[in-house]
């Protein structure tokens, strides 16, 4: 299923690759730093601010556990300073829902909205995690009594995931939402649901828990890493690649404790 590689280092296509950035060099980097960075100070000391933000991506890398049967992350440099090119790139291959990803209805829907079409308020704003590493390894609605205020659309849960969500092996016997607890959290207005492993259902049975949040035109975030976020009140900023008719895409995922986010 996945492209074959190059040798080592991506030698062989090298060449090409040259070629094309002869014809625009440079061109890339110079259009996001335009569009992203108008005023970019050139002395890192006149940041205004420490970073309040907490990262809970996972990197991505070749550490990285893949789901049973999908392809695993993989990167291949294609430059190299090192070896004389005038710049270092790189090509990457990966399952949509390898590491920290989003899940959009197309996943288990045909014809449900895909990853990039989903509406980004659902993915922005604010967000609550909370512990549940006592409960599992299926999470049950009365796990989460008590513990979901009405009104929360965007919900991440920490569980006994985090002990291995960084390990190369696959665990499958992860902590996981029920059938009834997902279809709880829905029916309560939950759209956006995260875990802290690959999946927010039941290695065995993923159909039903998937089909609760999705069905309801959720998204659900999975391999999400919290081992940074106490249980709280936060902002959300979650980015899926906008990979076109996809029903997963790795996503960048940011949380500001609500406090910060309001001051
Ligand atoms: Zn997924």
């Amino acid at each position: 299923m996945m492209a074959p590689h190059g040798g080592a280092g991506g030698r062989p296509c090298g060449a090409a690759v040259r070629d094309r950035h002869a014809r625009a060099p440079r061109c890339t980097a110079r259009i996001i730093r335009d569009a992203t960075l108008p005023a970019q100070p050139s002395d890192s000391t006149a940041r205004e601010e420490p970073m309040d933000w907490i990262d809970a991506t996972l990197p991505l890398n070749a550490a990285l556990a893949a789901w049973p049967g999908d392809d695993p992350f993989a990167y291949r440099e294609t430059l190299t300073l090192r070896a004389g090119d005038d710049s270092n790139c790189a090509s990457i291959a990966l399952g949509v829902h390898c590491g920290t990803h989003l899940d959009a209805p197309y996943h288990y829907i045909d014809g449900g909205t895909t990853v990039d079409r989903i509406d980004p308020e659902l993915l922005i704003g604010p967000c609550l995690v909370i512990d549940l590493r006592d409960a599992g390894p299926r999470i049950a609605r009365a796990d989460l009594a008590g513990k979901v205020p009405p009104g929360t659309r965007r919900l991440l849960v920490k569980t006994r995931n985090g002990a291995f969500l960084r390990d190369r092996a696959f665990h499958e016997d992860y902590t996981a939402f029920s059938q009834e607890a997902a279809e709880w959290l829905a029916a309560r207005g939950v759209r956006l649901l995260g875990i802290d492993y690959f999946s927010i259902a039941p290695f065995d049975d993923p159909r039903p828990v998937h089909l609760a949040i999705l069905g309801a035109g959720g998204a659900a975030l999975e391999g999400v890493d919290l081992a940074g976020a106490a249980p709280g009140a936060y902002e959300i900023i979650c980015l899926p690649l906008r990979i076109e008719g996809s029903g997963g895409a790795p996503a960048r995922v940011l949380l500001r404790r609500a406090a910060a986010a309001a001051s």
